[in-house]
């Protein structure tokens, strides 16, 4: 994975947000710090296609990897900011209890995750970013593949 290439597209959004390699995708609001996975864990991404391919009227599986759209995800987190962490900090919390007490499925548990605001919000970013970039973000999706 050419880490570079998602720096670039990070400092089209914002010159100080941070690229680096960690163990999975996350967002760092507080410090504008995006991880990225070099390698990409099968489980999870099993797991996670199904909510990746939902049809919002706009196929951006033309477009981009699966790889590609998590980091928009995670730009989106950054862009958006924190929307309601408190509603969000209190929807993980029950989330992780039921999680504990085996009350939920793998699946469910994305469902449910990937229905709570910021989630909701960062995938919209996602979706609108690929929407108004469509031939640059098909070229970069390409470039990666290619590494
Ligand atoms: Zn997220």
């Amino acid at each position: 994975m050419n880490i570079k290439l998602f720096q670039e597209l990070a400092h089209i959004i914002d010159k100080d947000i941070i690229v680096e390699y960690g163990k999975c995708f996350e967002a760092e609001i507080d410090f504008k710090t995006i991880r990225i996975p070099k390698h990409i864990e099968n489980d999870f991404e099993d797991a996670l296609h199904p909510y990746l391919l939902i049809d919002l009227g706009f196929n951006y599986h033309l477009y981009c990897n699966d790889y590609v759209f998590k980091f928009l995800h995670e730009l989106g987190h950054i862009v958006n900011g924190f929307i309601d962490i408190d509603v969000y900090s209190l929807e993980v919390y029950a989330l992780k209890d039921l999680w504990d007490k085996g009350k939920t499925s793998e699946y469910k548990c994305i469902s449910i995750y990937m229905n709570t605001v910021e989630e909701m919000y960062a995938n919209m970013w996602a979706y609108d970013f690929i929407k108004s970039n469509r031939s640059y973000i098909k070229r970069l999706t390409k470039e990666i593949r290619n590494v």
